[in-house]
């Protein structure tokens, strides 16, 4: 892929390096093995959008690993486990509206947010929530979500 490089001033070849970057994530640093675009002809960095955000995945994710928080396809896996939407999620857990959608698409969740989270992989443990708390969904959502569970619990049990 040719592109423009600034200290050449002109189109030139490009190659991917990998450079050790440091990252600064809630003000700590995370150093990954970032992939980045160079020109292959005086070794200056160009811009590329594609790594720019692998690189980031990859900060974000050191940052989880390093406070055990849960993964955003972990976090998908188990709103979807209750066959609940983003939104409805939000809601149950009575957070704003697009938190659920943040985090599965990459934002750092808080880390409360995160604890609830992990409580809430359990079946047994959703029912407490259900029960115990008052909901902000209907009663029909409210009474579907229990079949879920009911069926999830079972589940477990039996296997
Ligand atoms: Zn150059």
């Amino acid at each position: 892929m040719k592109k423009y490089c600034e200290v050449c001033g002109r189109e030139v070849e490009t190659e991917i390096v990998t450079k050790r970057e440091m990252h600064e994530v809630y003000g700590e640093t995370i150093e990954v093995e970032a992939q980045v675009l160079t020109c292959a002809e005086c070794g200056e960095e160009l811009f590329c959008e594609k790594l720019d955000e692998d690189t980031l995945l990859m900060v974000y994710n050191e940052y989880r690993r390093r406070h055990k928080l849960l993964l955003p396809e972990q976090i998908k896996a188990i709103r979807e486990q209750y066959g609940l939407s983003q939104r409805s999620f939000s809601k149950l857990l009575n957070w704003g509206d697009k938190t659920i959608f943040r985090y599965e698409n990459g934002a750092i969740q808080d880390k409360v947010h995160n604890s609830l989270l992990l409580f809430l992989r359990d079946p047994s443990n959703m029912k407490l929530y259900l029960t115990e708390n008052e909901i902000l969904l209907d009663e029909k959502q409210v009474a579907k979500l229990l079949l879920v569970v009911e069926r999830l619990t079972n589940q477990k049990e039996v296997g």
